[in-house]
């Protein structure tokens, strides 16, 4: 809940200040529980405790990766689960969140998109895998220490009005206080949520899908593009308004003898001219039900070099890839 919404659950006769109280104690100081609200009367504290709830999600299994890396699968109030990873760094940790359980996108190269779509996750759920992460990683003290991507399970745009509630609720000073430009949301390219991101005064960076160099290679991929077509993604691109400090990110995952070649490095150097962006390349991280391979590593230096010259482009590097940690390997899989 944010402020606004704290002030209806508490009776209407207390002051005004209360909700306030109420708001810091729980994104500021992260209480676990109602009870320990001390500066709350005893009296609203009951009376809270009959008409809403204050919890993390709980865990259901860890898995750890010899990378370091560790994934959760986290329990809901309605027994659902749903996948959060930390990827420690040496400077400054991620923290990968997901949006909905399972994804309604059919992403033909990731394993989420087996599951379809269960439900979208509430602004709780979303802002609840950050605060519990931190936690439980001892990273709560300092917000500075990590960063968080909206890259987890599911499409974040097609959950936006929580996905926003949560960035605004994160990004708070007299809130969470993390700031903005440590939180990145990757879409698979719904245009017109694209475009209501950009009109949001408080929200995460933008990242693209892009992950095929023409429109008849990117509909196969990704289905979506059916609907929303690539021509008229890359113009919402460019339309989009970015703050002075930002960049839009392209992802673009290769698949070998699929989307790898240098011309489609070439064809996407063409596509994103004049736009101002950067590249991350992913090699495909395998998994069971996905019917591509993992290109070579001169394959993938390939088609980098030939997109640095004209842009920035990284490669990811793949964490946690032992324990299904890895970008389009969250299904729930046990390893
Ligand atoms: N649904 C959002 C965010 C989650 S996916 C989106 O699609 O953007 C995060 C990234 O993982 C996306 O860029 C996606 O293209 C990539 N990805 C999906 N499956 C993958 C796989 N098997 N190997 C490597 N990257 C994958
Ligand atoms: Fe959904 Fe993203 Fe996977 Fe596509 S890549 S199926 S949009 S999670």
């Amino acid at each position: 809940m944010e402020l606004s919404e704290l002030r209806q659950v508490l009776p209407a006769d207390e002051p005004a200040y209360r909700a306030e109280q109420l708001y810091r104690a729980i994104y500021r100081q992260k209480v676990g529980e109602l009870v320990q609200i001390s500066s709350l009367p005893a009296k609203i504290r009951t009376e809270l405790s009959q008409n809403a709830e204050l919890g993390l999600p709980e865990v259901d299994q860890v898995y750890n990766s010899t990378d370091g890396t560790r994934r959760y699968l986290l329990r809901l109030a309605d027994n659902r689960t749903v996948e959060t990873v930390l990827m420690p760094e040496e400077d400054r940790d991620t923290v990968c969140i997901s949006s909905q359980v399972g994804c309604p996108v059919d992403c033909k190269f990731c394993m989420t998109a087996l599951m379809g779509l269960e439900r979208s996750l509430t602004a709780g759920e979303i802002v609840g895998q950050v605060l519990f992460v931190a936690r439980d990683n001892g990273l709560l003290v300092d917000n500075r220490r990590f960063n968080i991507v909206m890259m987890g399970m599911g499409e974040p745009l097609l959950n936006l009005p929580n996905v926003l509630k949560a960035t605004r609720i994160l990004c708070d000073p007299n809130a969470v206080g993390m700031s903005e430009r440590r939180i990145t949301v990757s879409t698979s390219g719904i245009i017109p949520k694209i475009e209501e991101l950009g009109k949001q005064a408080v929200r995460p960076k933008l990242a693209i899908s892009l992950n095929a160099s023409t429109e008849e290679s990117r509909q196969e991929l990704m289905p979506i593009t059916r609907k929303w077509h690539l021509k008229d993604l890359i113009e919402a691109c460019r339309a989009y308004p970015l703050r002075e400090w930002e960049k839009l990110t392209f992802e673009y995952v290769l698949l070998g003898g699929v989307n790898d070649s240098d011309a489609d490095a070439r064809r996407v150097v063409q596509l994103l001219a004049h736009l101002d962006c950067k590249v991350n390349l992913i090699a495909l991280n395998p998994g069971p039900g996905i019917p591509y391979l993992t290109p070579d590593p001169e394959r993938v230096a390939s088609f980098q070099n030939i997109v640095k010259r004209a842009m920035p482009c990284f490669i990811r590097r793949p964490r946690g890839l032992d324990i299904y940690a890895a970008c389009g390997q969250l299904k729930r899989n046990t390893a």
